[in-house]
């Protein structure tokens, strides 16, 4: 059967992903909420009941919205990290003072990779305002699969840790003129465009033509802002960084949409 990554939404107002092998199927965040997710599971032929995991890259509300839910609708273990797992249940506290439970919490560090079912997960550092953020690869049955979004830049570590992916998600969030001259107020605006903030279409354009191994065979841009981009810049900045690397064949550019889930990508 292979591995399948079907991005059910990305944006500032939900993500979720689905990365599949055949033994296992694991949900990468859960901004969207319990009913929308299986809503659009189904819409891709995927039955919610079949779920392996959970896994959160941070407790932003684009990444939790549906988690306590989701888990337990349907009794799904969740992975994060400590830290992480603190700051949500601490945004969580209802009035009495009580955190919220998780049946199934499973915790991980951002520096060791662990297994879920067949599927070996590598969980790395990214620079975000937020506990413990972190972006992650997957290996199964041969392929490699890696997800950088919410990010302000690229360093270094995670360019390293994107090497050799057959599938890359990876942000292009903001135009830095549309951010520049659009509706946020300036302290959003200055968040956004941070080293702690979100990566714009020109940082992953350099990404692209310079520490980019070229690995490829699809590109999905991710975290599209809905208000300082529009997805055709993000597309063609992202290609002609791409086309300007002549030994870049296979690289697919596919957009990741916030209003519905994208066509799956099947290796
Ligand atoms: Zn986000
Ligand atoms: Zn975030």
């Amino acid at each position: 059967m292979g591995v399948s990554i079907s991005v059910l939404a990305s944006g500032s107002r939900g993500n979720s992903a689905i990365v599949a092998s055949s033994r296992a199927k694991i949900l990468v965040d859960a901004g969207i909420s319990c009913r929308e997710t299986v809503q659009r599971m189904r819409a891709t032929g995927d039955d919610p009941r079949t779920l392996s995991a959970i896994l959160i890259t941070h407790e932003h509300s684009d990444h939790i919205y549906g988690l306590a839910v989701l888990a337990r609708k349907f009794h799904v273990p969740v992975f994060m990290t400590e830290a992480t797992h603190q700051a949500w249940a601490r945004a969580l506290r209802d009035d009495a003072g009580e955190f919220p439970q998780l049946a199934r919490l499973e915790i991980f560090s951002a520096s060791r990779c662990f297994q879920v079912g067949d599927v070996e997960v590598s969980p790395f550092t990214i620079p975000h305002d937020a506990a413990d953020p972190v972006g992650l690869t997957f290996r199964a049955e041969g392929i490699k699969v890696g997800i950088a979004t919410d990010l302000g830049y690229m360093p270094p570590n995670v360019c390293d840790r994107l090497r050799g992916c057959d599938v890359l998600v990876v942000e292009s969030n903001h135009d830095l003129e549309m951010l520049r001259v659009g509706p946020y107020p300036w302290s959003v605006k200055q968040r956004v465009g941070s080293p702690t903030g979100h990566l714009s279409n020109d940082k992953l354009a350099k990404f692209f033509s310079t520490e980019y191994d070229g690995t490829a065979s699809y590109i999905v841009l991710a975290h599209i802002s809905e208000h300082n981009n529009h997805p055709e810049l993000a597309r063609g900045t992202a290609e002609k960084a791409l086309g300007l690397r002549q030994t870049l064949l296979h690289n697919r550019v596919m957009l990741a949409k916030q209003s519905g889930p994208m066509e799956a990508i099947q290796l």
